[in-house]
């Protein structure tokens, strides 16, 4: 195939050229409104037009492949001894779901909890404005076990209020949630 940024041939969606230069992470820590911390891989506008292909097979690979080079790395230096990775509401709504991408390429280090924190809210968020976003919260329901040391785990953080609606049920539920990890970041 070929690479979906130089269109080199390529074995995956992503040539290592483009990964050692064009993708090289940039890690960002933000603290959400209820002091919840998310480290992310990139800075959103850095890697929009790869993130739009998420609903097709390539997407997923895609995903994949950018996890496994810029967000594993950063979870190697965590420890993660007993800890569990919660993908947010990892329902195959389009063939896909991210954050099980996510949690999937994770598992050596974080043990994912899949489809055990779901929304019963599923309107889509994207390309609504913010208050339609905090109109319509997630309404997530959890089904793990309790007590237990979580790390809550999404493609993107925007607003934050899906994943601090996430760590409040979590909380409720009797989770220790450790902090947040998702691909990209779209505060500047
Ligand atoms: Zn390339």
């Amino acid at each position: 195939m070929r690479c979906h940024l130089c269109l080199n041939i390529s074995w995956h969606p992503l040539c290592k050229n483009c990964l050692n230069t064009i993708l090289i992470p940039n890690p960002t820590k933000r603290i959400l409104k209820n002091g919840l911390v998310v480290y992310s891989s990139y800075r959103y506008e850095d890697i929009k037009n790869l993130l739009h292909k998420k609903h097709t097979y390539h997407g997923a690979k895609i995903f994949a492949q950018l996890t496994k080079h810029a967000l594993l790395p950063l979870v190697k230096t965590f420890t993660c001894k007993d800890v569990y990775s919660l993908p947010i509401d990892d329902h195959t709504r389009s063939g896909y779901s991210h954050s099980a991408i996510i949690a999937q390429e994770l598992r050596k280090y974080i043990k994912p909890l899949f489809g055990k924190l779901r929304a019963k809210n599923r309107i889509r968020y994207s390309g609504k404005s913010l208050h339609v976003r905090e109109q319509n919260t997630r309404d997530f329901m959890i089904t793990c076990k309790e007590n237990l040391d979580v790390i809550l785990i999404d493609d993107i953080v925007t607003t934050g209020n899906t994943l601090c609606e996430a760590s409040s049920t979590c909380k409720a539920h009797n989770l220790n949630v450790l902090f947040a990890l998702t691909l990209a970041n779209t505060q500047k």
